[in-house]
This record gives C-alpha cells, sequence and structure tokens, in this order.
C-alpha cells in the first residue's frame, strides 16, 4: 500500500519567528503513523534551522524549487547539494508559479528531477492544465506531456522515487476545488502514463499528490479516491492547526 504524503506549500509567506512558531507547535501534535508523510516546502531562508528543529522527528523540510547545477556563476540560485547538504529531504519542481512567472520549462523540469535524484532529494514535480485547456479537452494530452518530459532519461528506480503533483492551474489559490473524481481521472491518467514508461509495478508505486484548494473539508473524499496517495498544500498548509488536520487525514 502506498502511502499518503501531505506537503505544504508555503510559497513566500511568513517571517522566522512564525516559522519556528509554526514547526514548534505541529511537532508535539503530528500524529505517529507510518502511514502517512508530512512535509513542509519553506522559503531558502528557514531552511537550515526548521532542519535542525525537526531533527529526529515526523516533520520533513523541503525547498520550493532549485537550480539544476551543482555550483557556478549563477547569482541568486540555491544548488541540490546546498539543499541535500543542509539536510532538506524534498524539493518541489515546476510549481506552475515558477513556470508562470521565472520561465520554468519542461526542459529544466527534467534537468531539476535528474539533479535532485542525484543528491538524493524527491522532486515533486508539478503538472496541470489552464482552465482554458482544460475547456479545450487537451487536459490528457497536456498533462501526459508533462509527465513524460519531467520523467525522461530517469531510471526506473528514479521514477519509482520521483512524487508527481497534479495541479490543475484553475483551482490554485482560487478555492476552486477539482471535484474528486475530476482530480481522481488525471491521477489515473499519471499512472497510466508512468506505466506506459516503465512498467505496473513501478507505476503502482509513484506517489500521486493532488494540489489545489485543499483544505481540512475536501481532504477526506480527495484521499479516498483510488490514484490520489496525498496533497500539496499552499493556502491551508500556513495555520498549524489546518496543517495537522490535513495530515491527521492522510493517517486515517
Ligand atoms: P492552494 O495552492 O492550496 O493555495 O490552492 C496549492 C499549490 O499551489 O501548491
Amino acid at each position: 500500500m502506498r502511502k499518503k504524503v501531505i506537503a505544504g506549500n508555503w510559497k513566500m509567506n511568513k517571517l522566522a519567528k512564525e516559522a519556528n512558531q509554526f514547526v514548534d507547535e505541529v511537532l508535539p501534535k503530528l500524529p505517529n503513523s507510518d502511514q502517512v508523510e508530512a512535509i513542509v516546502c519553506t522559503p531558502f531562508p528557514f531552511l537550515a534551522n526548521l532542519v535542525d528543529k525537526a531533527k529526529g522527528t515526523k516533520l520533513q523540510i523541503a525547498a520550493q524549487t532549485m537550480h539544476y547545477e551543482k555550483n557556478g556563476a549563477f547569482t541568486g540560485e540555491v544548488s541540490p547539494e546546498m539543499l541535500a547538504d543542509l539536510g532538506v529531504t524534498h524539493v518541489i519542481i515546476g510549481h506552475s508559479e515558477r513556470r508562470e512567472y521565472f520561465n520554468e520549462t519542461d526542459e529544466t523540469v527534467n534537468k531539476k528531477t535528474h539533479a535532485a535524484h542525484q543528491y538524493n532529494l524527491t522532486p515533486i514535480v508539478c503538472v496541470g492544465e489552464t482552465l482554458e485547456q482544460r475547456e479545450a479537452n487537451e487536459t490528457m494530452n497536456h498533462v501526459e506531456n508533462q509527465v513524460t518530459k519531467a520523467l525522461k532519461s530517469l531510471t526506473e528506480q528514479q521514477i519509482a522515487q520521483t512524487i508527481i503533483a497534479y495541479e490543475p492551474i484553475w483551482a490554485i489559490g482560487t478555492g476552486k476545488t477539482a471535484s474528486s473524481e475530476q482530480a481522481n481521472e488525471v491521477c489515473t491518467h499519471i499512472r497510466q502514463v508512468i506505466e506506459k514508461i516503465t512498467s505496473s509495478e513501478i507505476a503502482e508505486q509513484v506517489i500521486v499528490q493532488y494540489g489545489g484548494s485543499v483544505k481540512p473539508a475536501n481532504i477526506k473524499e480527495l484521499l479516498a479516491q483510488s490514484d490520489i496517495d496525498g496533497a500539496l498544500v499552499g493556502g491551508a498548509s500556513l495555520e498549524a492547526d489546518s496543517f495537522l488536520q490535513l495530515v491527521e487525514a492522510g493517517a486515517k
């Protein structure tokens, strides 16, 4: 059975003091279950401190992006080696906001996914369609294309250890959640695409998350679907209380 993986994506929010308070509040209350993984993806300045605080606990600390090179003349960038060296465990790759505002392409997503595996970071690769694409019936093709390009030339083992987050762009931060059936339909398709690239055995192992206005009120229904193994959550992950409710739903 696949575990459930709940990842909070704080985006560009919180100050150091608030980040510390969040972790202090969450740590003693995290469910003691092997069925669920709890991750928070924080801005770079908080990573070192939060990794330190969360050491030896069930909370894992992740980054929201990174460069694909190990080091070099890339002013302002953060490398996979730096993240791994700090003890960061996961990194979001290709979030739609990075694709839209920061020139992330399918090609850089693929390079970053390779780089993450090279440094034993678990990539959380984001894919998803715009409202126009959904209305034009292009969702399945578009998502298939993004997944195939993101995973290009990875080994089967690396693919098995990659998390895919299906995030329809029209559902992010809008309060509009895809219905659980709509979300599951695409997550099932993603697993079929992975099966085509690898095998059914590998495809069965891959964690496929849903993201887009996930909150305590809708998480249970989403997680009850056959191919949704967790959630990537923005707004509802900012408060300790609501994040804990999401993780608890995954532990059931
Ligand atoms: P949201 O964001 O939960 O605020 O819709 C999700 C995401 O962008 O990962």
